[in-house]
């Protein structure tokens, strides 16, 4: 990396993680072929290379790659420290024979024993910094770390209603569904719409009708307590889900009803008059984990019971 131009961040590392681990090969031909042509790459190249070839790893890996590389810098470090200790020893033990043999007989002292033993001393001050240099890039890969997971975080969340977004919903879920519940417990699913929210945004306007979907997800996320280890996103349009790990039985129908009458209650207020606007109501259907069930079936139970909802009037919860 301390050969191109390139700057070092988290992007970076990555492209130069993958090459030197050989995990993906088509980073590591357009690479080196590049190489050929130019052997110092700058900033433009590693983030072509990047887009080309990595974009599209999953953030789980670019997680362990951050883990990687500080369990690479941490063995190097205890290496350098251990070579550098070890030279110490030996500059200690040359200098001890030089003192006896100086004793003995100071003509059996070569010229080249006093080299050895400046030159012992030079070598363990270059492992020292070594050393030293090491320990800096493990403190800044561990940096690189923390603001990888930030974006990573970043890129899981929807803008505008700050609950996760899709791609989000579909990792928790997958997580969710890979642990196997306690005994008498379950993994739920509450999938919430929007009532009518079409007209809202016929009557009101989109500005108004994204106010909405941020009350709704504001809504939401009170609705879950503090510490628990449920999960809002937000699905798409202006449709919600909450997961329950682990849940009890009447859990997440109690969940759901208090997400359905909060938002009955959610009055959306003029900015400037403060008077009221428009009131929403959401329908939603619940779905439990039933063994064989995947993302998909759990969620199409869901659905089904909310279009349940939907059917009957509205502005209610129905379980699968
Ligand atoms: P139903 O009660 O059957 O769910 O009716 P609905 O009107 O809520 O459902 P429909 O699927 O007909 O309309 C959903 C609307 O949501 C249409 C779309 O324009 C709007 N929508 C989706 N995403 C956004 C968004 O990000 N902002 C705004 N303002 N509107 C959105
Ligand atoms: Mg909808
Ligand atoms: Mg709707």
């Amino acid at each position: 990396m301390g050969q191109h131009d390139a700057a070092f961040n988290p992007l970076t590392y990555t492209v130069w993680y993958e090459y030197a681990a050989g995990v993906n090969a088509g980073l590591n031909q357009a690479l080196d072929q590049l190489l050929k042509v130019k052997p110092r790459l700058s900033d433009a190249d590693l983030r072509e290379l990047y887009q080309m070839h990595v974009a599209d790893v999953d953030p789980q890996a670019m997680h362990r790659i951050g883990g990687e590389l500080q369990r690479v810098m941490a063995t190097m470090a205890a290496a350098a420290a251990r070579t550098g200790d070890d030279a110490g020893e030996f500059g200690a033990q040359l200098e001890t024979l030089v003192t006896d043999l100086q004793a003995v007989n100071d003509k059996l002292l070569s010229p080249s024993f006093s080299q050895a033993v400046a030159g012992t001393a030079r070598m363990r001050s270059s492992v020292q910094s070594l050393e030293t240099e090491v320990k800096g890039s493990q403190s800044e890969i561990e940096r690189l770390h923390k603001e990888l997971t930030r974006v990573r975080d970043e890129s899981l969340v929807d803008a505008l209603t700050q609950v996760l977004n899709r791609k989000g919903f579909d990792q928790k879920l997958a997580d969710m569904l890979e642990r196997a519940p306690q005994t008498g417990h379950s993994h739920s699913l509450i999938m919430l719409d929007i009532d009518h929210f079409k007209q809202v945004n016929d009557t009101h306007g989109h500005v108004m009708g994204d106010r909405v979907l941020q009350a709704v997800g504001e809504v939401l996320k009170n609705c879950v307590p503090p510490g628990s280890d449920v999960s809002v996103a937000r699905y798409g349009g202006e449709e919600f889900v909450l997961m329950l790990p682990d849940s009890q039985p009447q859990e997440a129908f109690m969940l759901a009803e208090l997400a359905r009458t909060r938002t009955q209650a959610l009055k959306i207020r003029d900015r400037r008059t403060q008077s009221v606007v428009l009131t929403v109501t959401v329908s939603g259907g619940v779905a439990q984990m039933q063994p064989g069930d995947d993302a998909q079936s759990l969620i199409a139970r869901a659905d089904a019971a909310l279009y349940q909802s939907k059917q009957t009037g509205r502005d209610r919860v129905t379980c699968a």
